[in-house]
């Protein structure tokens, strides 16, 4: 699609960062963008449209293609944050890292029982990030209504990590 191909072109390819092996895909110049951007956040939610209440985004990168979409789309945002950022009562999910694990959090009650919460992130690796993320909108009491990602790593197989009959959508594919 058009979108594919613009956000593609902006997409910048950074060889072993964090460390060496690893092609790290940087959507930095996306979001500086203006059409780029725009056009990536309708394409985030434009598969799951009428079936979204709230965009959650998760810190860091999430929160910049969740409150962009969000805007967009006429809706809300929930902040998925790094452990220990947010001042009132937290729910956390603690998730699995290459060395050690991490951990995030959102404000329990923040939401109406039931509401569908689409969790928007920029990349799916392993699925561990967005599990946990979906693991904490489970527990709040809200309904995970998908996943929405720019880019998906296929041969990390994120997909399988999530929970089963959950709808992951990516604009892009390697
Ligand atoms: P996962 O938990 O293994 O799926 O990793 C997903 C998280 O790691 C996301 O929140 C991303 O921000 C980050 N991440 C992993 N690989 C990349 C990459 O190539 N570019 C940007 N972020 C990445």
């Amino acid at each position: 699609s058009e979108t594919r191909a613009l956000v593609e072109s902006r997409l910048a390819l950074i060889p072993d960062f964090p460390e060496p092996g690893v092609l790290f895909r940087d959507l930095t110049p996306v979001f500086a963008d203006g059409a780029a951007f725009h056009a990536l956040a309708e394409a985030l939610t434009a598969p799951f449209a009428g079936r979204f209440d709230v965009l959650a985004g998760v810190e860091a990168r999430g929160f910049l293609l969740a409150a962009a979409a969000s805007v967009a789309a006429g809706v809300g945002v929930l902040p998925i944050r790094k452990a220990g950022k947010l001042p009132r009562a937290v729910l956390r999910e603690e998730y699995s890292l290459e060395y050690g694990t991490a951990a995030l959090e959102v404000h329990e009650g923040e939401l109406p029982p039931g509401t569908r919460v689409l969790i928007v992130d920029d990349v799916l690796a392993t699925g561990g990030t967005v599990a946990a993320a979906a693991r904490l909108v489970e527990r709040a009491g809200w309904h995970v209504a998908g996943v929405s990602v720019a880019i998906e790593l296929a041969e990390l197989h994120g997909r399988d990590a999530l929970p089963a009959g959950l709808e992951a959508y990516s604009l892009l594919s390697y």
